[in-house]
């Protein structure tokens, strides 16, 4: 208003042609587009800000962990793990987590850790990846300390899959070979194939390049899982961790994912948390924690019989197995 009241003055004075004003006018509104996107650049800069604090936060917090000079290189273990009189403390924690823990599984064996909750199951897979170092005792693979091993070969040589499985925001595709990105394509059909996860696949518009959304919400839990079953097979590592992968699962997705999760476990050495007792059965130990010790520690039938801990556990969660097993 005020450029056409002024420039009409400014006319009627014979100071300015009526071409000039036009031009001026029209150069205006063009000036309009570039304000508003230097409005949304100062946004979109408030925003990157905020991101770059965070990012800056991460790189800046200091692993708990130190990896020692001229720690041993390692390719494939062949699987061993033990447990050595393991004791540990949370650094901000008064109280013991885990106190005098000792176990040992053989390669392709399978050793159950089963507990009520807070008995230090979760800690002790941590201890396994080193996420943190023992207080006292050590964890060893293969016979080697973990504090000798490179970080980087210890965790190439374990695979996890947990209760909620990580999927990230991209394809099916993309989120299996995040195990291993330079799988072959027949490897990766391999883990599809094994993970039983080609029917889900068909039913997909796109296939294996279907984009999942923002963790993997547009898959259901038994895909999600599925995935991370393939993810797993597909990385190949001797030494399998599972914080039991069917917790958050209806029955029926949980007995559909029980044999890929045999096909994984298959001619690798599994460690396996468990919750509901669904996978323990099988297990050729177990190890039954108790306010971070050791209570019991055994094959199913022993622990059965010993009628402790772990038999109580059993009976709470499969009640009418207890009716076969009592009949037998
Ligand atoms: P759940 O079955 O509920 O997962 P859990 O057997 O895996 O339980 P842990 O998570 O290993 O139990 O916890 C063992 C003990 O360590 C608990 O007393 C817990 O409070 C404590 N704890 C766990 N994480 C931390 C932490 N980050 N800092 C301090 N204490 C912790």
């Amino acid at each position: 208003l005020m450029v056409i009241g002024i420039g009409t003055w400014e006319l009627s004075q014979g100071r300015m042609s009526l071409g000039s004003l036009l031009a001026f006018m029209a150069f205006l509104v063009q000036l309009y587009g570039p304000i508003r996107s230097l409005a949304r650049l100062v946004n979109r800069l408030h925003a990157a800000s905020a991101g770059a604090e965070r990012i800056i936060e991460l790189l800046d917090v200091r692993p708990t962990i130190r990896e020692r000079r001229g720690a041993r290189r390692l390719e494939r273990a062949a699987g061993e793990v033990e447990l050595r009189r393991v004791s540990f403390r949370y650094p901000e924690s008064p109280r013991l987590a885990l106190l005098d823990v000792s176990a040992r599984v053989e390669p392709r064996q399978t050793l159950a850790i089963v507990g009520a909750s807070g008995a230090g199951k979760s800690t002790l897979a941590k201890l396994l990846l080193r996420f943190y170092d023992p207080l006292a005792g050590a964890i060893a693979l293969d016979g080697v300390d973990l504090r000798d091993l490179r970080v980087r070969n210890l965790r190439a040589n374990v695979a996890l899959v947990l209760q909620e499985t990580l999927v990230f925001d991209g394809t099916i595709r993309e989120n299996i070979l995040f195990g291993r990105p330079d799988a072959s394509p027949g490897e990766l059909a391999a883990a599809v194939r094994a993970a039983d996860l080609d029917e889900a696949l068909e039913l997909l518009p796109d296939g294996l390049d279907t984009r999942v959304g923002q963790k993997g919400r547009r898959l259901s839990g038994g895909q999600r899982q599925r995935i991370a079953i393939a993810r797993a097979m597909i990385r190949d590592a001797p030494v399998l961790l599972l914080d039991e992968p069917t917790t958050g699962l209806d029955a029926e997705s949980s007995r559909r994912i029980v044999d890929p999760l045999r096909r994984l476990m298959d001619g690798r050495t599994t460690i396996v948390i468990s919750h509901n007792l669904l996978t323990v059965r099988d297990a050729d130990s177990i190890l039954v924690l108790d306010r971070g010790t050791v209570a019991e520690h055994g094959p199913h039938d022993e622990l059965i019989a010993a009628d402790g801990i772990y038999a109580r556990l059993y009976r709470l969660h499969q009640p009418e197995e207890l009716v076969a097993g009592g009949a037998g």
